[in-house]
This record gives structure tokens, C-alpha cells and sequence, in this order.
């Protein structure tokens, strides 16, 4: 089959740019388009978190298994993110996970991973993906709305942006992120809406970045500190990026509020279930101001539950699925269903409606167990804040998991690769 002549991708966060370059062998042009403008400069990070991805400001851990996705789209990224200033981490040493009254074992897996800031991530693979030939990335292009013939049979969907200037396509990549701006011109077309579920989180992120005091410069380590109802309804992070800083987020949900002042906000982590954050962070230099986001929902849109999507559109990324942040399997899953796209281009098809089933087939089948496994969590952690007597045994639970990961190395391995999702 010949090369298709023009996809055009809504969204130029990290779903939108990973579709580009899977798409770009297959089509002769690529168009990525971006209602945000790049050049911004922000108080924390050169290159700027932007207006339309505030998320980015906090903590964005991408999984190994995310890694090696993006490896596989972009191959030789893990060195260029490194060149950048992206820390190399090593899971069970580096990377260090307090939970319910102990630590994890403290041991060298084999297994790193890359730690930055979203913004240096987003723009490495900016970088690389508009070097593509046949990709043309605009910001600064809002699309209004997309156009899909009414007649399943009735041709190619095209956008109009906000200027009114209309463009065509073949096929329309939906990566316009949570917000979802065009799902109710798709259920237009269909005969009834896209199925959502949704599943109720409460969530606050308040974060802060430190330059790393002396001490701890060329330090790698990542470090979690659970909430433990009875001691803490708080969780922190800290994790080590670019220029010898930290990003530091706290997490509270349940109806915690969130701190409004930086001196709320220390208090808060003064007072995490366990002090190796706070010992990091005390008397450290903050670097710009607190940033606060709230998430109430966690969200899957069961685009595989509907028949009649308008042929020639493909939703990616949190589009279809946004999670609870904490288990940092946004983008992971977002390059899932980037694979699952690249996958079903290459097949070669000239049948839109067969590349579209074979591709929703693998990213909803992305998507499914990582949704799966935040909603139990999520369960869990609802019931365990409920109810403290429920404490006591998660405590000697979590103890007796520690004491076989500190015996048996396999066992630890094991729970590693959950975490990032390897397995
Ligand atoms: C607080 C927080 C912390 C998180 N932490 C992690 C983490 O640790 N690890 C992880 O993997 N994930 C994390 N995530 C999730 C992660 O941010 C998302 O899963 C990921 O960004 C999804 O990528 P996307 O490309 O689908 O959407 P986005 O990255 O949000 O990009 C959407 C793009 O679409 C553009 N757009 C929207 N509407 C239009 C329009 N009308 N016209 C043109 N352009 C438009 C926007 O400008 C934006 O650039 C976190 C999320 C939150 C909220």
C-alpha cells in the first residue's frame, strides 16, 4: 500500500508528539497541532511548564516500561534525556518506598530508570520528533472543532481552528489530553454518547522544587513516603531532576485540603509519616513558587464500548484514559496506545475501519490493567483511611512483604517490575 497523504494529530503533549513520529513512515505529511505556545519561561524551569499542561509543574515519573516505549519510538531518546541532565535511578537502591510503618529493602535490582522534569522530557522529545522530515509541529493553533462526515462512507475528517481556516486529513489523531474537548462531537455521529467511567479520587498535588543542598549534589536518589492514616494522611514525594534540584509534591485526598502557604506546606512534610524527605529538604533553597492541582476523577472513556466512531479518528492518551497521578502510569499507558497506533499502521492496511479495530483492540487492552489496578488501590486506600483499625494488619502485612523482599531477591524483582509495570 502507498504512504497515505496527511495525518493530522490534535495535541502536542507527550501523546500527541510520540503519535507523530510512529505515524510518520506510514503518512506523507504529518501536521501536529497545539492550541499552547513553548517559548514560555516560567520561575523553576527554563524551557517552561506550559499554560495547557499545568500538570507538568509536578512530579512525572515515566516507568521503565514507559522508557522503553518511548525507546522503541524515538530510539536513542534515554541518551539524549541523560545529556540533558535527566538522573539516572536505580530501582531498590536509588529509589526508596516507605510504606504503612517500614522501608523496602535497600538493594541494587538492575533495573534504572530516568528522572526529570516533565518539561525537559516533553521538550527532548520536541526536539527530536520536529526533526522528522514530514512533521510540521505548530503551536499557537487552536482547533475549534473536528468535521466528520454524518455517512459513515461519506470521507476523511478535517479540523477547523480557531481562525476558521478548515484543514483536511485522512485520519484526525484525538491527543487533546484530559479535557476531552471533542468528545461531543464524536457522540454526535454516534447513535448514543461514549460510555465514561469514572472513579472518584479527591486528589491535591502541592509541590515545590530545592536546589539539592551540597551534600547531597550528584545524589540519585527518588524517594515515596506513603500516607499512614493514624500518623499522616499525607504522602510526599521527592525525586531528583535536572540541575542538581529536587521536585518535591505532597499528596493528600479524602477532603484533605491543600497547603495554601510555602510555611503550610513545610509543615505538612515535616510531618509525613516518615522524615528522610524532610531531612533532604530542610533548610534547602526553594526554587520558585508553590504550585497546587486538584484532580476529583479518574477517568476511562470506553471508546470500545460504542459502535460507529467516525472512520478516520483515533483517540490516544489521556483521552481515553486519565489516572490517579500517584502510580505514575499516565504516560506509560499514553505510549501504549502510541505503539498500539504505530502497530496497526504497519499491518498496511488500505481498510481504515480494520486499522481502527485493531488499534483500539491493543490500547484499551494498555489502558485496561493499569486501570484496573489504580481503582484497587484507590478502593483500598479509601477503606484503609476509613477505617484505622485496619492499620494494625496492613502494618504486618506490608512487614512480612519487606522481610521476604529483604530475603529473597527474586520476590523483590518481582514487585519492582509491578511498580513499573514490567510485568
Ligand atoms: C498532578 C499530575 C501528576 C502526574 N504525574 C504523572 C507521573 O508521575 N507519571 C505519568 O506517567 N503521568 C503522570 N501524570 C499524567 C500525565 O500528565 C498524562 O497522562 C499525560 O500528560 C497524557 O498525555 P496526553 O498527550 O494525552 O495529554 P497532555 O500531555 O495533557 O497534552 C494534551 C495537549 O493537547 C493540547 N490541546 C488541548 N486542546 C487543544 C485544542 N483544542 N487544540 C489544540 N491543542 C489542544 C494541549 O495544549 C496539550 O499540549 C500526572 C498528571 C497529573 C495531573
Amino acid at each position: 500500500m502507498d504512504k497515505m497523504n496527511h495525518a493530522v494529530i490534535v495535541g502536542a503533549g507527550m501523546a500527541g508528539l510520540a503519535s507523530a513520529a510512529a505515524l510518520s513512515p506510514y503518512f506523507k505529511k504529518v501536521t501536529v497541532l497545539d492550541k499552547d505556545q513553548r517559548d514560555r519561561n516560567d520561575d523553576v524551569f527554563p524551557a517552561g511548564v506550559r499554560k495547557a499542561v499545568p500538570q507538568g509543574a509536578h512530579i512525572h515519573i515515566l516507568l521503565r516500561a514507559g522508557l522503553d516505549r518511548l525507546e522503541s519510538i524515538l530510539p536513542g531518546i534515554s541518551s539524549a534525556l541523560e545529556s540533558r541532565g535527566a538522573v539516572r535511578v536505580s530501582f531498590g537502591s536509588d529509589q526508596q518506598i516507605y510504606e504503612y510503618g517500614g522501608w523496602m529493602p535497600n538493594r541494587d535490582l538492575g533495573i534504572h530508570f530516568l528522572s526529570q522534569s516533565r518539561p525537559l522530557l516533553e521538550n527532548v522529545v520536541f526536539d527530536y520528533v520536529s526533526k522528522i522530515d514530514n512533521v510540521q509541529i505548530s503551536h499557537r493553533s487552536p482547533v475549534e472543532r473536528l468535521n466528520f462526515a454524518t455517512d459513515p462512507k461519506g470521507g476523511a475528517p478535517s479540523v477547523t481552528l480557531r481562525d476558521g481556516s478548515k484543514i483536511a486529513s485522512d485520519i484526525v489523531i484525538d491527543a487533546a489530553g484530559n479535557g476531552a474537548p471533542f468528545l461531543s462531537e464524536v457522540s454526535k455521529v454516534l447513535s448514543g454518547e461514549v460510555p465514561v467511567e469514572k472513579s472518584s479520587i479527591d486528589l491535591f498535588y502541592a509541590t515545590l522544587h530545592f536546589k539539592k543542598k551540597a551534600e547531597w549534589q550528584g545524589c540519585q536518589e527518588n524517594i515515596l513516603v506513603n500516607p499512614e492514616p493514624g500518623v499522616s494522611h499525607i504522602g510526599g514525594s521527592l525525586i531528583s531532576i535536572e540541575g542538581e534540584s529536587w521536585c518535591v509534591s505532597l499528596h493528600g485526598t479524602n477532603g484533605i485540603k491543600p497547603p495554601k502557604t510555602i510555611e503550610e506546606w513545610m509543615d505538612m512534610a515535616k510531618n509525613l509519616a516518615d522524615q528522610r524527605i524532610w531531612q533532604r529538604i530542610c533548610g534547602a533553597d526553594t526554587l520558585g513558587s508553590l504550585k497546587v492541582f486538584k484532580k476529583a476523577h479518574s477517568v476511562f472513556r470506553r471508546f470500545d464500548q460504542v459502535s460507529g466512531i467516525p472512520i478516520g479518528y483515533f483517540p490516544v492518551g489521556d483521552t481515553i484514559t486519565s489516572f490517579n497521578p500517584i502510580y505514575g502510569q499516565g504516560m506509560t499507558v499514553a505510549l501504549g496506545h502510541v505503539l498500539a497506533l504505530r502497530d496497526a499502521f504497519a499491518k498496511k492496511s488500505s481498510d481504515l475501519g480494520f486499522v481502527f479495530k485493531d488499534y483500539l483492540e491493543n490500547a484499551i487492552d494498555s489502558s485496561r490493567p493499569a486501570w484496573e489496578r489504580a481503582a484497587s488501590f484507590d478502593k483500598n486506600n479509601k477503606l484503609i483511611s476509613a477505617q484505622e483499625g485496619r492499620m494494625e494488619t496492613l502494618r504486618k502485612l506490608t512487614r512480612a512483604r519487606h522481610s521476604k523482599a529483604e530475603s529473597d531477591s527474586g520476590f523483590h524483582l518481582q514487585l519492582a517490575k509491578q511498580v513499573h509495570m514490567l510485568l
